[in-house]
């Protein structure tokens, strides 16, 4: 595997691989299964695949979160030899944010990042598409890998290389689930055992909601059992919303032409955790 540190090692690189698809799966890093899971993908459908691991400083709306985040550089390139990954690129922020600056264009992104993950966490959206933006035009990929994890991210970005007009093109890619149902998050890592133990509580109650979908219970109120639920369990819970898997809008009243998705983010002490669970499929 070739590990690539700098801009000049990047091109090098893709100059040697020129005529071969590439894939690309960018990541902050400790990795687990869930960022194998979509190497793997990767490999299945492209000649080369690439992965980067950058904690991107701007994506942090919290300093302390951004010094708290799980930093596991050796394990993490082990970890992509052993799924056979092609290359990883390692940049330090100068590279990403050099000194000059790079030309961002302006894309209309609102109508998407102004609710969920956006209404709770200022400025996370704006720093995840400055990064991803930079990342795509360094690596120039066929492919760019991103999990239903973070569903939210996923449909920015689709969005942004639409408006891009790129021909590059968004896979994604399910969400690997520890076996008793916790989404594989690199945050997982930092949870106390009795947390880790109250964690799957997130899976059940997406599942409660998905099981009641159409049902006799409206949206509004599967969504005030989920909360109760959470809290009754000990999370503080941020949000837990039914919208439309399209435009994110909240669903307040079932509609069978809608694609409804449940997304939740809540908190076990001073951890945050996201996930969710499509209801109409
Ligand atoms: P991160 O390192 O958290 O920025 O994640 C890098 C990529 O891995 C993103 O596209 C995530 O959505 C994806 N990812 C993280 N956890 C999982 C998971 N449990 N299943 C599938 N994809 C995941």
């Amino acid at each position: 595997m070739e590990i690539l540190k700098t801009l000049a090692e990047l091109e090098q690189w893709r100059k040697q691989i020129a005529t071969k698809t590439i894939g690309f799966v960018p990541t902050m890093g400790a990795l687990h299964d869930g960022h194998l899971s979509l190497i793997r993908a990767s490999k299945a459908q492209d000649e080369q695949t690439i992965c980067s691991i950058f904690v991107n400083p701007t994506q942090f709306n919290e300093a302390s979160d951004l010094a708290k985040y799980p930093r596991t550089i050796a394990a993490d390139i082990e970890l992509l030899m052993s799924a056979d990954t092609n290359a990883v690129f390692i940049p330090t922020s100068a590279e990403i944010y050099p000194a000059a600056g790079f030309e961002l264009p302006s894309f209309q992104l609102e109508h998407l990042t102004n609710t969920l993950e956006g209404a709770h966490r200022p400025g996370h959206f704006d720093g995840v598409v400055q990064v991803v933006y930079r990342l795509v035009d360094l690596v120039q990929p066929d492919h760019l890998y991103m999990g239903l994890k973070d569903f939210q991210q996923q449909a920015i970005i689709a969005e942004m290389l639409r408006q891009m007009e790129s021909a590059i093109e968004l896979v994604p890619c399910t969400i690997r689930r520890e076996p008793d149902g916790l989404a594989m998050s690199s945050r997982n890592r930092r949870l106390s055992t009795e947390q880790r133990q109250l964690a799957p509580k997130i899976y059940d109650v997406l599942r409660t909601a998905k099981a009641t979908w159409q049902t006799t219970e409206s949206p509004t109120e599967i969504q005030a059992n989920a909360i109760n639920q959470l809290e009754l369990a000990g999370f503080e819970v941020d949000y837990f919303e039914i919208v439309d898997a399209k435009t994110l809008a909240p669903i307040r009243m079932f509609d069978k032409s809608v694609s409804a998705i449940a997304c939740v983010a809540a908190w076990l002490g001073d951890i945050r955790l996201i996930d969710n669970l499509r209801l109409d499929t």
